[in-house]
This record gives C-alpha cells, sequence and structure tokens, in this order.
C-alpha cells in the first residue's frame, strides 16, 4: 500500500470523531477531535489537545492489542490527530465490560461505585443516541438483524480478550481498568475491533487514590479533564509532541 494518503470526502462527523474517505477504497481515516460529549450529545465542549492524546492513546492500545492476537481496524497514524484504518462495515452495538461497579450498572441497580465484581462483567448496549443506548442482549440481536450468533460469540470472546490483556496493562502502571465500550465490525468476512479505545470510553481510576483518570472528570464536571488523559499517556509511555 502506498505511504502518502489522499484526504477524501467526509463520510460520517460523529460526536467526537470525523471518518473521511482516501484514495484507498479499504481505508478510512479517523480525525479525532477536540470535541467531548456526555449524556449522548446533550452537552459538548472544546477541551484542546484532547484528539492529539486520545489519537496517539488509540494507536499503543490497538497496537498492543493486535500483538496479542485481536484483530483491530488500525492500520497507522497519519498525523497528531489523524489514523488510517480499515474501512469496517460497523455492527450498531457497543461491548461493555465491567471489572468495579461504575456508571449506568449503578444507576439501573443500586450497586454502589466502586464495588469489585467477583467476574468480568458482559453487557450489550444498542448504539443510538435517540433512544439513549439502551441496553439489549443476544436475542434482541439475532431478531433484529444487527448481528449473527457467531458474531455475538466473537464479539463476546473478543472484549473478554481485551480485558485479559489491558487489564494487567494497567495494573502495571498503577490504574484499575474499571470499565470499557467497544465496537466491532466486519471487514473482508472477518469480526474486527473497530473505533477507539481512549478515556473517552473506559474508565480508569489512579489504583491508590482511586482519582478519575478518564472523561468521568467531564461528566461529573471535575476539572483536569486532558491533564488526566496525559496523564495516563505519561504512565503508559505514549509521547506526545
Ligand atoms: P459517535 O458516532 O458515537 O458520535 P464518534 O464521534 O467516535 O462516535 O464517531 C466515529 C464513528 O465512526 C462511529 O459511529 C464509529 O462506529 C465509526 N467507526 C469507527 N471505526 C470505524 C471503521 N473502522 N470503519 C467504519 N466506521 C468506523
Ligand atoms: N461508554 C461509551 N460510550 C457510550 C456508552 C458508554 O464509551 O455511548 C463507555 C463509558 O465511558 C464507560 C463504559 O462504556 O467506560 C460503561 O458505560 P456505562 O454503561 O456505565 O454508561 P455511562 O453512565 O458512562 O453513560
Amino acid at each position: 500500500m502506498s505511504t502518502s494518503i489522499k484526504k477524501g470526502a467526509e463520510l460520517y462527523r460523529g460526536k467526537a470523531k470525523t471518518v473521511y474517505h482516501c484514495d484507498d477504497p479499504t481505508r478510512l481515516i479517523l480525525h479525532f477531535r477536540n470535541d467531548t460529549s456526555a449524556f449522548d450529545g446533550a452537552r459538548i465542549e472544546q477541551l484542546s489537545r484532547k484528539g492529539e492524546v486520545n489519537n496517539r492513546i488509540n494507536a499503543f492500545v490497538m497496537e498492543k492489542l493486535s500483538a496479542a492476537g485481536v484483530p483491530t481496524h488500525f492500520d497507522r497514524l497519519l498525523s497528531a490527530d489523524e489514523s488510517l484504518v480499515k474501512r469496517l462495515d460497523m455492527l450498531p452495538v457497543e461491548c461493555v465490560v465491567r471489572n468495579i461497579a461504575a456508571g449506568s450498572l449503578c444507576k439501573r441497580l443500586g450497586v454502589e461505585e466502586g464495588l469489585e465484581l467477583e467476574a468480568p462483567l458482559f453487557e450489550f448496549f444498542l448504539k443510538n443516541d435517540e433512544l439513549h443506548d439502551p441496553m439489549i442482549n443476544d436475542y434482541h440481536i439475532r431478531l433484529f438483524g444487527w448481528g449473527t450468533q457467531q458474531q455475538i460469540d466473537e464479539m463476546q470472546a473478543l472484549t473478554f480478550t481485551v480485558n485479559g490483556v489491558l487489564k494487567p496493562m494497567f495494573a502495571e502502571i498503577g490504574i484499575l481498568l474499571v470499565d470499557y465500550k467497544l465496537e466491532f465490525g466486519v471487514y473482508d468476512g472477518e469480526l474486527v475491533l473497530g473505533d477507539e479505545f481512549t478515556p473517552d470510553g473506559c474508565r480508569l481510576w489512579d489504583a491508590e487514590t482511586r482519582e478519575k483518570l478518564d472523561k468521568d472528570r467531564f461528566r461529573r464536571d471535575l476539572g483536569g479533564v486532558v491533564e488526566a488523559y496525559e496523564e495516563v499517556a505519561r504512565r503508559l509511555g505514549v509521547l506526545l509532541d
């Protein structure tokens, strides 16, 4: 594949990233913007440097996962805030794994935030902002054609594999991987991890102080959002400009 890629027309503008076509039809360009959204897009703010920090953290994590045998869409970094990825046919579901209770789990079930779960918990959500990403299960996915049984099984298995790689990786740098969301798509008939793994889509707590190092700082107006993301990057050894 050529090393110089020409950016084409915009394909999709999401809440935090813009997706562009390029001159290779098998690839897309992901532009990580500074926009930070919460509550299904009800609140959006610009946080300077966030796009670049997330682009770098995502590249680092995707490469770790590839090395561990997880098929990912990540091809390479193109610039400080852009990456080249395989063009996937995305499944409209979000896969969440939780190691510690937080967020919607606590609201839904009245569980206390911070409760350590005896085993990782898996949940599916429908990717639909207007409906506020409702929780769904295997039956909904099969019945409404959002995925096949094989894709359901593979999404679950791969999401747990990711936990097996990332939980110890973060533990080594004094960070608890509380929970995270993954999205998958199909490339050449194969299920592949897409979208991103950044502090925008997971919960990371300092293991000693339990200080939040993720988007909950924005959701809860705690301040120091990008500084916390940069701290995660620094501990991972991710180089920032
Ligand atoms: P949202 O759509 O939730 O507002 P983003 O701002 O992150 O989210 O937009 C990125 C969009 O690009 C998401 O809808 C995501 O599913 C999609 N996407 C991510 N990776 C790929 C890929 N490799 N191929 C096609 N679409 C992708
Ligand atoms: N998450 C996400 N995008 C979503 C919903 C959730 O990235 O549309 C992430 C979120 O950051 C957290 C995990 O998935 O790391 C679990 O989120 P939860 O169900 O607790 O929902 P929340 O209350 O965070 O919206």
